[in-house]
């Protein structure tokens, strides 16, 4: 891989071309959780971000970048998730045709919400159809841009304008905490974070039932795993991405991992203490804070809450039994 790695320039540019497109979400705190960890936290809400989660600003800016002759071709995107829902949106308000490939028994409520946003949405059965081969004939087929969830320069630039804004509101942390899957998020924050504060411990977080990005910092290259079993269904990648890997190895401090038990209580505590809905794979960076093992007393600590997707009736389910 001799590709130069995205910078924080390309951070930057980001944040322009979302400039009155993405929400400036809010960073909130409280005292009750500093009180716990006799630290300064400070929320940077994307919960609160257009479609609800911080998967908008990637996608945004990489359909943003597209000339005008891939832009009248549109774009397509395989996902089930976030990613479907962002690329979605971000097609529409950029007047852009696109196809959402998503599982044939993929929960109604989303199918309903990507049509809603305006997608086509093409559905594969997961037994018996490869979903890259079918994305890949399509997009052949019309001439569509592929936009993976991810391991794409614009992608993860546009994802570190979390981090960005959060450091613009708060001055420099000490610590940050970020949640990972397969690392678009946490590459762009790192970027972001190494030319505003540039002292700060960077913290991935992900699954402990799939701690491949601890396993593979140790291991000095990509750790495949199986779908990981874990309530953090935005968080069950198998492996990090060449560019979002040789960005974490550089910038990162560590990654800790959090269980599904404590991804819980961090759900209960933004439910009960900030009022607020979060999904279980958004609630991977405030336990990640509280049981990483990572000593925060007298810090100020960025807690990236990515995303509040989750559908009520799964929310009262994991209260109830946690
Ligand atoms: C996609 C997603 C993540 C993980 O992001 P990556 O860029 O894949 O690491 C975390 N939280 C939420 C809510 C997501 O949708």
């Amino acid at each position: 891989m001799s590709t130069a790695l995205p910078t924080y320039a390309d951070v930057d540019a980001a944040a322009h071309r979302l400039q009155g497109h993405a929400h400036r979400t809010p960073v909130l705190r409280s005292s009750t959780i500093d009180a716990l960890l006799g630290a300064q936290l400070f929320f940077k809400c994307e919960n609160f971000q257009r479609m609800g989660a911080f998967k908008f600003r990637g996608a945004f800016n990489a359909l943003s970048r597209l000339t005008a002759d891939e832009r009248r071709r549109g774009v397509l995107a395989f996902s089930s998730g976030n990613h479907a829902q962002a690329v979605a949106l971000s097609a529409r308000i950029l007047g852009m045709p696109s196809v959402i490939v998503m599982p044939q028994d993929a929960p109604a409520a989303k199918l309903a919400a990507t049509r809603g946003y305006g997608a086509e949405v093409i559905t594969y059965d997961r037994f018996t159809e490869d979903r890259m081969a079918l994305s890949a004939r399509i997009a052949g087929e019309r001439g569509m841009t592929l936009i993976p969830p991810y391991d794409h320069a614009h992608v993860l630039a546009g994802q570190g304008t979390a981090a960005k804004e959060l450091i613009e509101d708060t001055g420099p942390l000490d610590a940050l905490f970020v949640c990972l899957g397969g690392g678009g998020l946490l590459s762009g924050c790192a970027l972001a974070t190494r030319a505003l504060s540039p002292d700060c411990r960077i913290y991935g977080v992900e699954p402990e039932a799939g701690n491949d990005g601890q396993q593979s910092l140790a291991a000095g290259h990509i750790v495949r795993i199986d779908t990981p079993r874990t309530i953090a269904d935005g968080a069950q990648t198998q492996f990090l991405g060449d560019i979002t890997f040789g960005i974490i190895r550089r910038d990162v401090t560590g990654i800790v991992t959090a269980s599904d038990a404590q991804l819980v209580e961090s759900m209960r505590f933004y439910a009960e203490r900030m009022k607020m809905v979060v999904e279980p794979t958004g609630c991977l960076s405030l336990a990640g804070a509280r049981h990483g093992g990572i000593d925060l007393r007298g810090q100020r600590v960025g807690v990236i809450v990515s995303g509040g997707n989750v559908d009520m009736a799964r929310l009262a389910q994991l209260l109830a039994a946690g």
